[in-house]
């Protein structure tokens, strides 16, 4: 970046050195030209005026009288020919050229009739030189050539260059401090935030990123840090899901192998102990059953794939919990009650089977927490957009502050009680999980009677209502 800048502005700074120089230097050459021509004609006409007089000696006097006026205090050679370049007349008298042939291309073009000049080096800079004719009722009777050195002009024009040069060298000193400063601030945070991005690759879910600096980068480094807490949070979640599901599968797996091992310990078991031991070591494996089967629902259901969708009555689909669960509330002395509106329309678009589950699990868990001799109810309200089924119980309640957690996978309030009743801790895991994959809500209260209530609340789409 920073490189980019100075090249940039050295090669701006460049041609806008050698584009100024070069103006500024035709500028003052061709002003000095006009100047010139302006001079050798005012010359010029003095001549043409005097000529009429045929006196050689006033003329002569009438030019040395307007050449010196325009050319004192200047370092202009002058020189004024006859229509053959025999000098009439020469400021530079050392030179002793009156009377001789002074000849020059730019005179040459003058005696032509056309005015000329011309620009050379010599050892002393370079010279600049105009010629103009000199003429008597249109006919050309001589020339005026004018000469001047413009080493002025050359030194004025370098002293101009060696200003810009240290302009620009200044310029560009200060331009190289801003891209640097500028830089550092662009690209620390960069480089900082692609640290942090490499350790989250290494799994390090630790770091942060410093958010101030401009409001672009601190915003950055606010969502990467968002990112890295989220990130942080899912391996926590993943490392503990990890090792519940290990102590889970190896409760099970212990009882079966103490089974085993005190079956083969045992000398001459007769057939009845036989059967008792297998058949605890059944039920053992029906727990771990149990338990894969509803991992693997929960891994079906975090994939978020597989969703059979379809137009579902809604209260039907309760009515059929209920039912199915009437057996085991009997057993339990349990009064299984049920509000369903029968007229009104309570279709939804839902996954059948995936909304009956989580509808059987609630139920299941009010019949089961709900001690003998209690009752459970269950509500399906629906109204234009939203459909809600109820389950309410007279059971030990949730408290609230186990209210959320009650729907963590592996949390049982009571773990002994959980157990007896058969319960893996995953039923009201996999509920929620559904009940999202239908962007539904559910939530646990309090029942008046000390109890508790799920409710479960799910749209109504466009597609379910038709
Ligand atoms: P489990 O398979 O153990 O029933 P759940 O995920 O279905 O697991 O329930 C989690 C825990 O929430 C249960 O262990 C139980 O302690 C508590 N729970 C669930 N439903 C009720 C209820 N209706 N009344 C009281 N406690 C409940």
């Amino acid at each position: 970046m920073l490189t980019t800048y100075v090249a940039v502005t050295l090669i701006t700074l460049f041609l806008m050195c050698v584009y100024n120089i070069g103006i500024l230097s035709e500028n003052l050459y061709s002003e000095q030209t006009t100047k010139l021509y302006a001079k050798a004609n005012i010359i010029s006409q003095s001549i043409s005026g005097a000529w009429d007089s045929n006196d050689e000696k006033v003329m002569y006097l009438r030019l040395e009288d307007v050449t010196d006026r325009l050319l004192a205090g200047t370092n202009i050679r002058g020189v004024v020919t006859d229509n053959s370049y025999s000098v009439l007349f020469d400021n530079n008298s050392e030179a002793g050229m009156t009377g001789k042939v002074f000849m020059r291309d730019v005179l040459k073009r003058a005696l032509d009739g056309e005015q000329s000049d011309s620009k050379f080096e010599t050892d002393n800079g370079s010279t600049l030189t105009v010629a103009v004719p000199v003429e008597v009722d249109g006919e050309i009777i001589g020339g005026v050539y004018l000469a001047e050195n413009m080493s002025a002009i050359a030194d004025t024009v370098s002293t101009i260059r060696a200003s810009l040069i240290v302009f620009s060298a200044l310029l560009l000193f200060i331009i190289i401090l801003i891209s640097i400063g500028t830089s550092y601030i662009i690209t620390r945070p960069i480089a900082e935030f692609t640290e942090v991005a490499r350790a989250i690759s290494r799994g390090d879910f630790s770091r942060r990123a410093n958010v101030k600096g401009t409001r672009e980068m601190a915003q950055m480094g606010q969502a990467l840090n968002f990112m890295c807490d989220e990130l942080n949070a899912l391996d926590e979640k993943r490392k503990n899901f990890v090792s519940d599901v290990s102590h889970e599968l190896k409760t099970p797996m212990a009882g079966i192998k103490l089974l085993c091992d005190s079956l083969v310990q045992a000398e001459n078991p007769d057939m009845e102990t036989i059967r008792e031991f297998l058949g605890d070591m059944s039920e053992e494996i029906d727990r771990l059953t149990r338990i894969i089967n509803r991992l693997l629902t929960l891994s079906r259901l975090d994939s978020g794939a597989d969703m059979n969708m379809s137009r579902v009555d809604i209260s039907a689909l309760c009515a059929g919990v209920v039912e199915s669960l009437s057996k085991l509330a009997k057993e339990k002395d349990i009064e299984l009650t049920y509000e369903i509106p029968e007229t009104a329309d309570n279709y939804i678009n839902a996954d059948y089977d995936k909304i009956y589950e989580c509808v059987y699990n609630i139920v299941v868990n009010a019949i089961n927490y709900t001690p003998d001799g209690g009752n459970v109810n269950t509500r399906v309200k629906c109204s234009d957009s939203l459909c809600v089924i109820e389950v309410e119980d007279n059971g030990p309640g949730i408290p609230d502050a186990e209210k959320l957690k009650v729907f963590d996978r592996f949390y049982r309030l009571d773990d002994s009680r959980a157990r007896d009743t058969g319960g893996t801790g995953l039923g009201l895991a996999i509920t929620k999980e559904a009940v999202l994959l239908h962007q539904g809500t559910i939530e646990v209260t309090d029942s008046p009677s000390g109890g508790s209530i799920f409710t479960i609340t799910l749209p109504i789409t466009e597609s379910g209502k038709e």
